[in-house]
């Protein structure tokens, strides 16, 4: 009889569920924290060039050297800080809990943040420690903090800064504080740097135990899939060990140089999603019905007052509006979480919204 998965897999895959992504064509996408914005005419003209010299035939460059300068370059990378490429920045997180997988390991997060923390230490077999962040307005819990890590010594502390889904940029000095208390490794992540006040990357020049990642999914590429791990030579060459060789591919390591060299335009467009993030807050606070929380990233938190967050969800969806339905994550009773769009889609955005909470 032929073996079925069930007795062959990992007990664990059996209780796991496929990471769900949702059905969108044919809606307004604003769900998953893409840049509306397409490339310039001008500049897909340019990038096509460049793409049009790709060798497929060959493997591409292992060490990335060319796209680690452009990257360094365009955010002003420290010199002494070293550089490692995924396959977007989930490749990352994955390498890193691999890398600190002993028996009895532990990651830490806050409750809410990014899902992929926990959903990739279950993977891989690694403990999750959580500590909530304060109810209802989402601030770092320092104190529980600090004894959460004394009783549980965990290897790895994510910090998403701004955090996901909330929005919040937490106080630089808070952060520090927790890297001061950590004897693990601190990881701090900056998916939403393109529309943060402040980059703690002083911290990674600081601390050797603090890592940085980074996308530039969010700033505009996210389908090229390019993350970036930032911190001390003496962690980084360990990492090497375990990237898959090749992990980026060619086109990948063209588009995203190329893009790099001119990312003006990525910071214009980035100011550009931030204005409208300041009126879409501005239109949202406006409205009855529900509450705003304020954001440094590309998205909006907000909770429903007097309908439930999936009724206000499904009226959305029949409108052709895509947003995300959060309220399922602790702490986030009744919450939806909606990126930031297009003039013309925000605009929507606020007129299904206002119908959807009468
Ligand atoms: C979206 C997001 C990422 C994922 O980035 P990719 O590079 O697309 O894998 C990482 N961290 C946070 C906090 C995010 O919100």
């Amino acid at each position: 009889m032929a073996v079925t998965p069930q007795q062959l897999l990992r007990s664990e895959l059996a209780e796991m569920r496929t990471y769900h992504v949702a059905e969108a064509s044919g809606f307004i996408k604003l769900d998953a924290m893409e840049n509306p914005y397409g490339l310039p005419e001008v500049l897909k003209k340019q990038w096509l060039e460049v793409i049009e010299k790709a060798v497929l035939n060959r493997y591409p460059d292992p060490h990335a050297i060319g796209l680690k300068r452009n990257f360094s370059q365009a955010f002003s990378i420290p010199a002494d800080i070293q550089l490692m490429f995924g396959n977007g920045s989930d490749e990352l997180i994955q390498l890193l809990i691999l890398a600190i997988a002993k028996p009895g390991a532990r990651i830490l997060t806050v409750t809410p943040s990014f899902s992929m923390y926990k959903r990739i230490a279950e993977c891989i077999g690694v403990q999750v420690v959580e500590v909530p962040l304060s109810a209802d307005s989402f601030t770092l819990q320092v104190d529980q903090i600090r004894a959460a890590i004394e009783e549980t010594d965990p290897a790895l502390v994510f910090l998403d800064c701004p955090n996901n889904p909330t929005g919040l940029l937490w106080p630089q000095q808070q952060v520090e504080q927790v890297v001061q208390q950590c004897s693990g490794l601190v990881v701090i992540d900056e998916a939403y740097a393109p529309f943060a006040s402040r980059t703690l990357m002083a911290l990674v020049e600081k601390y050797p135990h603090v890592l940085m990642l980074r996308t530039l999914s969010k700033m505009g590429l996210a389908g090229l899939r390019l993350g970036c791990l930032l911190g001390a030579q003496q962690w980084l060459e360990e990492f090497e060990k375990l990237r898959l060789p090749y992990n980026v591919n060619v086109l990948t390591q063209l588009s995203a140089g190329f893009a790099l060299d001119h990312v003006s335009v990525f910071n214009t467009q980035a100011s550009r999603i931030c204005e409208q993030r300041e009126w879409l807050m501005n239109a949202m606070r406006a409205l009855e019905g529900i509450r705003v929380f304020p954001s440094e990233a590309n998205f909006i938190l907000f909770r429903t007052l007097n309908k439930t967050a999936e009724a206000v969800f499904s009226d959305l969806l029949e409108h052709k509006v895509l947003i995300k339905n959060v309220a399922n994550a602790d702490l986030l009773e009744n919450c939806l979480r909606v990126t930031v769009g297009t003039e013309k889609e925000n605009r929507t955005f606020i007129d299904v919204l206002q119908s959807a909470l009468v």
